[in-house]
């Protein structure tokens, strides 16, 4: 649906040359009633209203101290009440353990368990669970008891715990710090996908510079939400983050239980002190230009369309960069942006093109690949329908492009495979930019490959990234 407007929209750009048509005449009538998204037919390009996305920025007071009030039922306590806290506290609990010959499996058994219920607007509508037993370190003291921590980012407004323990360790006392002086936490509300962020606070940082970049994630943030059709509605993201599993920048879903216990649509990305240094950094510059690592994280977001990967899956770093910088292109308010990775700085379409020639990276090159598909044809429809796809493939066509794939890479991989939708996505590619038809050409399919995909690259990626050798025969 979306390509079709889209189409019908560059004629009537044509039609209506002397008038800069500024789209009222959006496909999405929830958002055409306030016209926070419209389309503008000139440069085919998401355009979102700025003004109506609401940036609010506050500096929590820290918690100092707060003693647990907690109940006891045989070898588990929970807290009696919900407590407040700024949403994104990073929070550390602890607690003073006691019992007859104590040994450190006992303190290691210890678990702790968090739950954040999102208040908005009056009304409970998110709620979090989860085990932050990884986070455990523990102290022995003189007197033979045991401190242990856990600490937690709190993905809402108010939070209660529960601590399990084995049968001979009793709860002498426990407290709970909120470590949130020196941040600002700000809200970027918006009539789509909204923002939480968690980010240090700096004194030779302006609230505009802090507001600008806001709201730009914002709409970065929103565009993906376009571009693939997948709705988020929360993204939270904290900076300078101790709860990290073991990487200095990740992503996790956040369970909404008053829909499923398994339902998982919020999105939370994390990020360490050294990652958001480089952050900071160009927050602080305020000029045009962004981090990617931000970008990146939130991408992962935005991977979840049903069609999508039952057509395309393979290797979710690859296409997450793909993702971001086709909803870059595709959104008039960012398309600008100066995006620095690594050393390099540079526009959505060129970032990754100095990676062709380092094949260390073969994910990167992979990504350059892809986008120059869409730059060399002048055609971002390629990508923008890549991430939005309305068909499948019948079994006929899918038999003949893996015949074609296999004898183009001179890989047999097995059925059911990740390369399968690897030649699929190449495939899909190749029809929208070459304007494939609707029988399998396999010799153009090959000249295509040829002409975008080294044979050697793609037999790299399937390679490393597609866990050889389960991928192939
Ligand atoms: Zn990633």
């Amino acid at each position: 649906m979306k390509c079709f407007t889209k189409i019908a929209a560059a004629f009537m750009a044509t039609a209506l040359a002397v008038t800069p048509v500024v789209g009222s005449l959006n496909i999405n009538t929830a958002n055409a009633a306030n016209g926070f998204v419209s389309y503008n037919y000139e440069c085919d390009r998401w355009y979102f209203d700025e003004s109506q996305m609401c940036v609010d920025i506050t500096e929590p007071n820290e918690i100092k101290y707060l003693d647990f009030d907690a109940s006891a039922h045989g070898n588990e306590i929970t807290s009696n009440r919900d407590i407040a806290v700024p949403m994104l506290s990073n929070l550390i609990f602890t607690m003073n353990v006691t019992g007859d010959n104590l040994t450190e499996d006992d303190i290691k058994n210890v678990k702790f368990f968090v739950t954040a219920n999102n208040f908005r607007n009056g009304a409970v509508d998110y709620g979090a669970e989860q085990d932050y037993n990884h986070n455990t370190y523990y102290r022995k003291r003189r007197d033979g008891s045991y401190d242990v921590y856990f600490s937690a980012t709190a993905f809402g407004r108010k939070i209660s715990y529960k601590a399990q323990f084995g049968k001979n360790v009793t709860l002498r006392r426990g407290s709970i710090v909120a470590k949130n002086t020196g941040y600002y936490m700000i809200d970027v509300d918006t009539p789509n996908e909204d923002l939480y962020i968690r980010v240090p606070k700096k004194s030779d940082i302006s609230d505009a510079k802090y507001r600008y970049w806001a709201r730009r994630l914002a709409c970065y943030a929103n565009s993906l939400s376009k571009t693939t059709n997948v709705e988020r509605e929360k993204i939270y993201l904290s900076f300078d983050d101790d709860n990290i599993m073991g990487t200095s920048a990740c992503w996790q879903w956040i369970c909404d239980r008053t829909k499923n216990p398994t339902y998982y649509k919020n999105c939370a990305c994390t990020f360490d002190g050294a990652l958001t240094e480089g952050v900071l950094n160009e927050i602080r510059r305020g000029d045009n230009s962004i981090e990617w690592v931000e970008l990146h994280e939130i991408s992962h977001a935005y991977s979840r369309g049903e069609l999508f990967l039952e057509n395309y899956e393979t290797n979710d770093e690859l296409y997450t960069n793909i993702r971001g910088l086709t909803a870059i292109q595709n959104c008039n308010n960012i398309v600008n942006m100066d995006i620095h990775l690594d050393a390099l700085c540079g526009k959505y379409n060129t970032i990754f093109s100095s990676k062709l020639t380092d094949n260390s990276i073969i994910i990167d090159t992979m990504v350059q690949r892809f986008i120059n598909v869409a730059d060399t044809e002048n055609n971002w429809f390629v990508l923008e329908d890549f991430f939005y796809p309305t068909s499948t493939y019948g079994p006929n066509t899918r038999d003949k492009v893996y015949t074609a794939f296999k004898s183009y890479t001179g890989l047999d991989f097995k059925s059911g495979s990740k390369a399968e939708n690897l030649a699929i996505a190449l495939y899909a590619l190749y029809k929208r930019a070459w304007n494939g038809g609707s029988r399998v050409n396999s010799d153009r399919y090959i000249e295509f490959l040829n002409q975008y995909f080294p044979k050697e690259d793609l037999v790299a990626y399937i390679k490393c990234c597609h866990g050889f050798p389960n991928d192939i025969i």
